[in-house]
């Protein structure tokens, strides 16, 4: 028996991405759809042969309680509303996938950390590159010490931001988006260092460069640019930005050689060049819907068949460390402890 998704907001990402997805899923199907547009809602569940019962919107979303067709509701939702409707959710005694970044607050985090405890019922958050195929053999040839002891990680994630979008428009409000291209693509770059060297920083550095003639930044910043320090001696370097040529890349650069993901962090089409040891050949990197893979995950999960990857603390670790390099940028570089003892769970 496949596991029933509610989808909640029916954007650019949900509709584009994820509920296609579900034709390539194993163990997850679409069972619910939730909307604040009803004649698009009805569109979406008729087209995917849901019957009208299953069109939820948000005034009567805590329906949801009574309805077994449904047991993960995933938050596809602008950032600042990802905690309200992962708690309601919960509440309704539903396990919960939600988009990154986790939410707009650390305060907002921790609350629905709290709220999945109190409800007990999972919350996972929806890191996709925990399940993509080229993320994975980084992080299987990073620890079988294939390039030496790991010394940098090297990542840049970002693009050009279009205000006249719906999607960009919210993303680039501080109070929605809870920190522009850092929220949005910086994200990928900070989770992506913690997972490639499998360990925390201890202290991070930040600068930030903001045209404010440019009407897209009022309220967010540009370009940020900062660095981890790690109890290994390793160090990141990350940047961001919405005013950039786009790119999703990383590298790690070990003691004896380099394994570069250029793009390393796309929907497919991710290239892996490894670098320094003579006679290797670059992988061939398996395309997979990377969606159906985590939603599958999130089903396993919550079948207690597979262990909790991407639980609410590691979006809250993101959270603070995004606050740090804020904080940090905002104070010229000040360095920022961030060494709050927190530790990943487990590899995919
Ligand atoms: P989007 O703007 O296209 O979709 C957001 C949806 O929320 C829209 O349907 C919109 O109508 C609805 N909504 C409800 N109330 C709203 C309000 N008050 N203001 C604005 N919109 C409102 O955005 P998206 O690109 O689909 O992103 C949605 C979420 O998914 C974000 O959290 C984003 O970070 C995440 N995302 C993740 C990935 C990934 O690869 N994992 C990719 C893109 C987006």
């Amino acid at each position: 028996e496949k596991v029933g998704y509610a989808i909640v907001g029916l954007g650019k990402l949900a509709l584009e991405e994820i509920i296609p997805a579900f034709k390539h899923a194993r163990g997850s199907k679409l069972a619910a759809v939730v909307s604040g547009d009803p004649a698009k809602a009805r569109r979406v569940a008729a087209e995917n042969g849901l019957p009208a019962s299953a069109v939820y919107s948000y005034a009567d979303y805590e329906r949801m309680a009574n309805d077994p067709r449904i047991q993960v509701v995933y938050i596809v939702l602008p950032n600042s509303m990802h905690a309200e409707y992962t708690i309601r959710a919960l509440k309704a005694g539903k396990h919960v996938l939600c988009e990154k970044p986790m939410a707009t607050t650390i305060a907002d985090g921790e609350a629905m950390i709290a709220a999945a405890k109190q409800a007990n019922r999972k919350l996972m958050i929806a890191y996709r590159c925990h399940y993509e195929p080229l993320n994975l053999e980084v992080m299987r040839r990073v620890r079988a010490g294939s390039i030496g002891k790991p010394r940098m990680v090297v990542t840049n994630m970002g693009r050009q931001a279009d205000p006249n979008t719906p999607w960009d428009s919210w993303r680039l409000d501080m109070g929605m988006s809870g920190g522009g291209a850092l929220a949005d693509m910086g994200v990928y770059g900070i989770n992506a260092a913690r997972y490639l060297l499998n360990e925390e920083p201890t202290e991070v550095t930040a600068w930030s460069y903001t045209d404010r003639s440019d009407p897209r930044f009022k309220t967010t910043e540009d370009l940020i640019a900062w660095q981890f320090r790690f109890p290994s001696g390793a160090i990141a370097n990350g940047s961001t930005s919405f005013a950039y040529s786009a790119t999703v890349s990383f590298q790690v650069i070990g003691e004896t050689g380099r394994l570069v993901a250029d793009p390393g962090a796309f929907y497919g089409g991710n290239r892996l060049t490894v670098e320094g040891q003579p006679g290797e050949r670059n992988p061939q990197i398996v395309e997979i819907d990377q969606f159906a893979r985590e939603m599958d995950w999130m089903s396993d999960v919550v079948r207690g068949k597979a262990p909790m990857v991407a639980p609410g603390e590691e979006g809250l670790q993101d959270l603070r460390l995004m606050k740090a390099i804020m904080d940090s940028a905002a104070r010229g570089g000040a360095p920022i402890r961030t060494d709050w003892g927190y530790r990943r769970p487990v590899d995919p």
